[in-house]
């Protein structure tokens, strides 16, 4: 069935607000961020060919537009409160439609959070999301508070039975271009491909981690590159990775040595939080992670400005570090 673009915004994008002053409908949406508390506003776009396959099933295109939006709020340890969409499409097909705003809504729904405004137009497949969340005053966290000496964390799933694992939506993105040398016998795809599709985003985590991490990222071009963000950002640290901490699913650790580190630290696609806090705040870090239903691994520690960007070897020697992170204009 063909829709006119305001038939498809009523159908599918139009649903009452329950926290929002004003939602869908007029020219302006309205949010009320409570009292004491900054906004925090990120948005991110999803372009296929670029983003997205053109055979991803529309209902994870949404979940994932969304899922990658609230990982820039749990990374500032924000509060998602609302979010709008713009949104370019070749045709206005309603069962289309109706599947990417159920993947859309489910995760809304899961975080409490509403879609409160958007655009419409046709043209290349594009969806544009900007989220909104809140964080009360000077606790947001940042790229800038880490310290020398800080120890370096990034989260994972709660258990191994879990799909989306550090590199494993690299591995998949590999399996799709057909690259030789991936190892896929025996590996469970459907789980691959949903660590590609549907990353969960660590809001609970990045909440929790308010007023104890030093400094925050969510790794969305790769972990050695989105470390480079924070180190810069932080007045020039080094680091120390010990490549044997790194956290590795079974269907990573299947892989050649080379290819789990390519994966691991330059995969993209993650959106884990890599953060760091102070030596002496461990167990609180462990203990908070598990409240917030996942897991967090140390896997390094940074350095005094200045200090070199490393990554260490079984046999205690640094590894060649000529891993790069994504960049839409540089990479392939
Ligand atoms: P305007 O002309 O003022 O930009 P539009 O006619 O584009 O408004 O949109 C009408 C209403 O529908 C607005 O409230 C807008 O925020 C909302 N809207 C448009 N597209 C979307 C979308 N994809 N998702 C959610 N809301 C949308
Ligand atoms: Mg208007």
């Amino acid at each position: 069935m063909a829709l006119g673009e305001f038939d498809l915004i009523a159908r599918h994008f139009t649903r009452p607000v329950r926290r929002s002053p004003l939602g869908v409908g007029d020219d302006c949406a309205l949010i009320a961020p409570a009292a004491g508390m900054q906004l925090a506003v990120s948005s991110d776009m999803l372009v296929e060919g670029r983003h997205f396959l053109s055979t991803v099933a529309p209902e994870r295109l949404g979940h994932k537009a969304l899922a990658v939006n609230l990982s820039d709020l749990a990374a500032c340890g924000a509060r998602p409160l609302a979010y709008t969409l713009a949104l370019s499409l070749p045709r206005a097909e309603d069962a289309w439609l109706a599947a990417l705003a159920s993947g859309l809504h489910a995760l809304a729904d899961r975080h409490d959070i509403e879609l409160v405004g958007g655009d419409t137009t046709a043209g290349p497949l594009n969806l544009c999301i900007t989220v909104f969340g809140e964080v009360p005053r000077g606790d947001a966290l940042l790229r800038s508070g880490a310290r020398a000496g800080d120890d370096l964390w990034i989260s994972h799933p709660a258990t191994p039975d879990e799909p989306g694992w550090l590199g494993e939506a690299r591995l998949m993105l590999e399996i799709f271009r057909g690259t030789p040398g991936v190892r896929t016998e025996g590996l469970d795809l459907d789980r691959l491909r949903l660590a590609m599709e549907c990353p969960q985003p660590r809001v609970a985590l990045g909440l929790a981690l308010r007023g104890v991490a030093r400094s925050a990222i969510d790794v969305s071009d790769g972990l050695l590159g989105d470390l480079g963000h924070v180190l810069r950002r932080s007045g020039g640290l080094g680091a120390r990775i010990e490549a044997a901490a790194l956290p590795r699913s079974a269907a990573i650790a299947r892989q050649t040595e080379a290819l789990q580190l390519e994966c691991l630290l330059a995969g993209g696609d993650d959106y884990e939080l890599l953060f760091s806090a102070d030596p002496a705040d461990r167990d609180t870090v462990s203990a908070l992670a598990a409240r917030a239903g996942c897991g967090v691994t140390r896997i390094g520690t940074l350095g005094e400005v200045g200090a070199p960007v490393e990554v260490i070897g079984a046999d205690g020697r640094p590894l060649a570090t000529a891993w790069a992170s994504f960049d839409h204009f540089l990479s392939r």
